[in-house]
């Protein structure tokens, strides 16, 4: 999981630091110096580290800090906030154009995710009310434009392309597309190449002076560490980036990347890639990567998840079954796989505060997918009245979904219980309950 070694290392700096009572100078001077090797350690660029460590400092041995009741969170609050102006301080959103379309020019090293990373902008804005449509400007691999008419076909996004005519050719031609249509935003997907080179470099200007990009986004892939910024740094030179997109951020990445980038381009990381699919999108909200990364979790994120997961009117359903009693399987098996729409379990323990610690703990993803089987399995009548589920039923059950009949046994107590639950907690007494209240 992203992050995880630097958040343990991290956390256990600040364990000692507020287990304290007071702090001197040289408390914090050791606490700084181990700071700074979980930084490198988890491939953060010297010099960031440096300037990082040194500005931490002057502010944490500062009187109001020394003298503080808590000098130990004193500590953990300059260390935040500074890890977030280090990230960009603040949101940094796409720019639209005010006179369409706007048009966001898409580079980066091949593998870095850039063609899913198009195919997500798009479902994502669509999902804004724009009409975006992507553009095949990779030119060199035929395999390139099949991926991203792929892509576009999921996102519901159209996709234009020209086949192997000069890039700076194909957008001047979806450009009078998109006006004739009624497109508001071009993302121009570019070719990559495996290293950088001046071929690729002046290809890329041309198209940039031809399109005129509203945004020149790079893409990097934060698993390769300083090869990603060192890659961000070089095509900043060459053709004036307007900000990054960092992929790969669900993978075992140590945070050298993340944390590197925005010092060393003075660019802002504007969204990242946190997984296959093409919902796995967030917009990069400094504060919370922050958390993610201290291991403070990142609650923000979650519930937004789950809000866009999550119908109210359904929910409100629920919750008046739940009360009434009237839970059937069917209602069990749409909220696994609402859950499950959320992203894998292993990404949304993540998300909670000291959710890092949780990294060991398996999440049985097969035991769900073995109950959704189960139920599946199942016939209407059976899920809305698991009441008549007998013995040859239950055997029926097991045989259609490859399980043992003890294991729809399980499943069939499991809910039962569940049930049980949930009625005194969404019940009157209940609620007094959970109040605090003993009767
Ligand atoms: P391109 O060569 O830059 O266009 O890269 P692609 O879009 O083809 O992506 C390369 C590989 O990385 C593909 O297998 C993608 O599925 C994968 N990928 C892209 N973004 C992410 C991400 O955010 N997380 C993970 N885990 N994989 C990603």
């Amino acid at each position: 999981m992203a992050f995880e070694g630097l958040a343990d290392k991290l956390q256990n700096v600040f364990r000692k630091l507020t287990g304290k009572g007071k702090l001197s100078e040289a408390d914090i001077k050791v606490a700084m110096r181990e700071v700074k090797l979980a930084l490198l350690e988890a491939d953060v660029n010297f010099l960031v580290v440096k300037k990082f460590i040194k500005s931490v400092s002057e502010k944490a041995v500062g009187q109001t800090v020394l003298e503080s009741l808590t000098p130990g969170q004193e500590v953990i609050r300059i260390v935040r906030d500074e890890m977030t102006q280090l990230l960009g301080g603040s949101l940094s959103d796409i720019k639209i154009a005010s006179n369409p379309p706007t048009v966001i020019l898409m580079a980066g090293l091949q593998g870095a995710g850039k063609t899913t990373m198009c195919g997500k902008l798009g479902k994502y804005f669509l999902k804004k009310g724009k009409t975006p449509m992507l553009v095949a400007c990779d030119i060199y691999r035929p395999a390139a434009i099949q991926q991203l008419k792929v892509v576009g076909e999921q996102a519901g996004v159209p996709v234009f392309e020209m086949g192997q005519e000069k890039p700076y050719k194909i957008y001047q031609a979806a450009l009078k597309e998109a006006r004739k249509n009624g497109n508001d935003m071009l993302i121009l997907d570019t070719a990559g190449r495996l290293h950088i080179d001046e071929e690729m470099m002046a290809e890329l200007k041309r198209l940039r002076d031809e399109a005129q990009p509203t945004e020149t986004l790079l893409v990097i892939d934060a698993m390769t560490g300083q090869d990603a910024v060192n890659a961000a740094k070089a095509f900043n030179e060459e053709v004036e980036l307007t900000g990054v997109i960092l992929t790969k951020v669900d993978g075992d990445t140590r945070g050298g990347a993340a944390l590197s980038v925005r010092e060393v381009t003075g660019k802002p990381i504007k969204f990242v890639g946190v997984g296959e699919k093409l919902t796995d999108i967030e917009l990069f909200h400094p504060d919370r990567m922050t958390s993610r990364i201290l291991g403070m979790g990142d609650m923000l994120s979650l519930i937004e998840k789950a809000e866009k997961n999550f119908d109210e009117k359904k929910a409100l359903e629920m919750q008046q079954k739940m009360r009434s009693d009237q839970l059937n399987l069917n209602d069990f098996l749409e909220q696994m796989q609402q859950m499950k729409s959320m992203g894998s379990m292993q990404d949304i323990l993540a998300m909670l505060p000291g959710g890092n610690k949780l990294a060991g703990m398996s999440v049985d993803e097969k035991q769900m997918a073995r109950t959704e089987a189960i139920i599946q399995s199942m016939t209407m009548k059976e899920r809305e009245n698991p009441g008549i589920i007998n013995g040859s039923r239950r055997k029926r059950i097991a045989k259609g979904s490859g399980v043992s009949v003890q294991d729809v046994n399980r499943l069939l107590n499991q809910f039962e219980q569940m049930k049980k639950m949930l009625k005194q907690f969404t019940g009157k007494r209940g609620k007094r309950r959970m109040m605090g209240l003993p009767f």
